[in-house]
């Protein structure tokens, strides 16, 4: 068994035991292998070792992961998340490619995102990204425009809105780590008392997993523990 095989068991392993720890069902939380600066090489080890759903940051890369798995194992049901921030001349590149797009903050990019959805591949599958720990730099929208951009996103007939997403500030502390996600677990209750078909709460990565799963996490989002460190050239 290579590295990323053992790396995923050991994860799988992990996301159990925290859910066994909070009374959830393993089966209500999708690892999503994250991906990004890696070559096609490691997927194709995860994918060996079971793994279907990645997600990519960057779309040039992603798109041209996304071709080569088309070409060499057309018969395999990948499931692609695009996860980084989007500008919206590379809005078209990511309808036509992906399966999810995670980080929707703005009305404008939701709608290239509609307009360009092929119609043969489906609804685009979307969440919201919220700036949940309100810094400046960060991107997502605030808690109080969720409600106006919700109802226009779920206006789109070729977007299918699914939840929120989040990428809080870096915190060391376990409980403070839980405090917000449970803001996000919060929002997402408020939205589906009008929206109820809403089921995703994409929270969670190496660093932070645990937090979110305890506080309602359905997506969690591991990089460096399935892949190992990114080096940035
Ligand atoms: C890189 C990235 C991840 C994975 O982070 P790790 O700390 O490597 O698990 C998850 N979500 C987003 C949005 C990312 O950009």
């Amino acid at each position: 068994m290579n590295s990323v095989h053992n790396n995923l068991l050991a994860i799988k392993t992990k996301i159990q035991q925290i859910a066994e720890k909070c009374n959830r069902d393993p089966k209500t939380i999708e690892l999503i292998a994250v991906s990004k600066t890696k070559p096609a090489s490691q997927i194709a080890e995860a994918i060996d070792a079971g793994q279907l759903a990645f997600g990519e940051n960057y779309v040039q890369e992603g798109v041209e992961k996304i071709h080569y798995f088309q070409q060499t194992s057309p018969n395999l049901k990948l499931c692609w998340h695009f996860i980084g921030p989007l500008q919206s001349n590379k809005c078209k590149l990511v309808a036509e490619n992906f399966d999810w797009m995670h980080t929707i903050d703005r009305l404008k990019i939701a709608e290239r995102l509609n307009d360009h959805r092929p119609i043969d591949k489906g609804k685009l599958n979307v969440l919201i990204q919220v700036n949940i720990s309100q810094e400046a730099s960060k991107s997502g929208i605030a808690p109080e425009q969720l409600p106006e951009l919700a109802q226009q996103i779920v206006a789109l007939p070729n977007l299918s809105l699914r939840g929120l997403m989040a990428i809080p500030e870096i915190e060391d502390d376990f409980d403070k780590q839980v405090a917000v996600f449970r803001k996000m677990q919060q929002l997402l209750h408020t939205l589906q008392t009008q929206y109820p078909f809403l089921d995703t709460l994409s929270m969670g990565m190496t660093n932070d997993m645990q937090a979110a799963i305890t506080a309602g996490s359905t997506m969690v989002r591991i990089g460096t523990a399935i892949f190992g460190a990114r080096q940035y050239s």
